[in-house]
């Protein structure tokens, strides 16, 4: 991998732990593997609990001159980071593939996207505003200021290893706080390149570190129970925000959390079938379906169902399937062996359940854990992936009648996160766009992330928002000052 890269030092393999480059206490590592190839990239080391309440410490000294700074300081040097993340744009995408597995030109846009984030939210930073109230009394002056939350500590997912990070770091350190990163186990090099273009920007020392670690649960658990960390922000699983929520809830902690999705795309008999096949390719087999916005269900009207799953079919026939570092890549591999295994299971129960196979449906020739991207028919909501987020290349396609029916069964969901819809009439339009209860809804579109919209999900998918005017929120607690003149 280190051939590479066009600056070889990007591919750091130390933590960055209060402000020094480190390895853990004990001297434990892991190994870091691409999914492609299924080879070791190289070892990091496995830091725990004990590292991690060290980089609280920094964190939370820096962390007070930071917020003294003016926004404007803090947003020069977030603005230097941004700058670095792009002017190595495609080293960071190499790193980001190899340990990964999404193909180059994606994560060539995950980079401009996750760079976006430190580069909106630089700007933001100087319009933290607060307001005047008129007085309740006439000798009385009322203020409203907003002030950083403090130290914040960040697990994230392996499946946008950059961005993830960068959706919270952007608010965080732009509002005054100081960030911990605790990236996923399977993609710490993306993390930890990044934590090299903050050293290079000039991130004062201690105010963000990253953690590598196996111990996802003891570190949670540091997060969770030192008093010095303010808040959680946490992208993954339902099951894990709920058990990080349980445990923030001792010390009454501040959460945002970005949980699993269940995104029905819809497709009704006035849509532009050709734009709507467009949509549910990029939709569902981005990243190789796993994303948390992901089609995960597909609602066809039944008058263009036949026809829209021939169309669909012959799109998916065409996506190539290989090693994300090769030319020409649409689909890599899945992260692991278990995805594969959830994949093969959703189709198994589906089958058994009377869906039909119209294409895929097999591990991929290229073995390890690639998988033929796959679409069946008659899928219904007795099947598990009507409940379930599958993760993964499979395009299931549901048949509906009406509105009435296909919003029901669109919102018969624990999730919340994102739901796309085909239309053209107008009125229908503006009727299923408001009646579908999620945080995020596509209207002819498959692609809806950017970091000027409000992303977050409502229901089981999650608290909070990130991106846009409204995600430094989220970093900021509101101060009421009363004052008597
Ligand atoms: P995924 O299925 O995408 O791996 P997870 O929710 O399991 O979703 O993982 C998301 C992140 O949460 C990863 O960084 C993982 O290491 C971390 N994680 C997993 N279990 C826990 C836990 N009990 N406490 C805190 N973090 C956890």
């Amino acid at each position: 991998l280190r051939s590479l890269l066009r600056d070889p030092g990007l591919l750091e393999t130390r933590a960055y732990l209060a402000g020094e480059w480190a390895d853990a206490d004990n001297g434990a590592t892991f190994e870091v593997t691409n999914p492609a190839r299924g080879d070791v990239i190289c070892t990091v080391p496995d830091l725990g609990r004990a590292e991690t309440a060290r980089a609280i410490g920094a964190a939370q000294v820096a962390q007070k001159d930071w917020a003294a700074r003016t926004a404007r300081e803090r947003a020069t040097i977030l603005r230097r980071w941004y700058d670095l993340m792009m002017a190595h744009q495609d080293d960071l995408a190499t790193i980001l593939t190899a340990e990964m597995g999404k193909p180059l030109a994606e994560a060539k846009g995950e980079i401009a996207y996750g760079a976006a984030f430190i580069e909106w939210f630089a700007e933001e930073g100087k319009r933290i505003y607060g307001e005047t109230i008129p007085g309740h009394q006439p000798d009385k002056r009322l203020m409203v200021i907003r002030q950083p939350v403090g130290v914040v500590g960040a697990i994230t997912p392996w499946n946008f290893p950059n961005a993830m990070i960068t959706r919270k770091a952007g608010p965080a350190l732009a509002a005054g706080c100081a960030f911990i990163s605790k990236p996923a186990a399977e993609t710490p090099l993306s993390a930890l390149a990044l934590a090299v273009l903050a050293d290079r920007a000039g991130l004062p020392k201690g105010l963000f570190s990253v953690i590598p670690g196996t111990d996802a649960a003891g570190i949670g658990q540091e997060f969770c129970e030192n008093p010095l960390v303010r808040k959680i922000t946490f992208t993954g699983s339902t099951n894990v925000g709920r058990i990080l929520l349980r445990q923030a809830a001792d010390q009454v902690k501040k959460c945002s959390m970005e949980l699993g999705g269940n995104a029905p795309f819809i497709v009704f008999d006035d849509a532009d079938l050709d734009e709507a096949v467009i949509g549910a390719i990029a939709c569902k087999f981005r990243n190789n379906g796993q994303t948390c916005v992901c089609a995960n269900r597909i609602y066809v009207q039944a008058g263009v169902y036949d026809a829209f799953a021939a169309k669909l079919a012959e799109a998916v026939a065409a996506l190539k399937v290989g090693d994300g570092l090769q030319e020409g890549t649409d689909l890599g591999p899945l992260i692991t062996d278990k995805a594969v295994q959830k994949v093969e299971e959703h189709l198994a129960d589906a089958t058994a359940r009377g869906a039909t196979i119209l294409r895929g449906g097999r591990r991929h020739g290229n073995g390890g854990t690639f998988f033929e991207p796959t679409v069946v028919t008659g899928a219904t909501q007795a099947m598990q992936f009507a409940t379930e987020e599958t993760f993964g290349p499979l395009a299931p396609l549901f048949k509906f009648d009406t509105v009435e029916d296909v919003i029901a069964m669109a919102n018969d969901t624990i999730f919340g996160l994102a739901s796309y819809f085909y239309a053209r009439d107008l009125s229908r339009v503006y009727k299923v766009a408001e009646a579908l209860e999620y945080g995020i809804v596509g209207v002819n579109t498959g692609i809806i992330s950017t970091e000027v919209a409000p992303f977050g999900g409502v229901k089981q998918s999650g608290l909070g928002r990130e991106g846009s005017r409204h995600g430094i929120e989220d970093y900021l607690e509101m101060k009421y000052i009363c004052m008597s003149v």
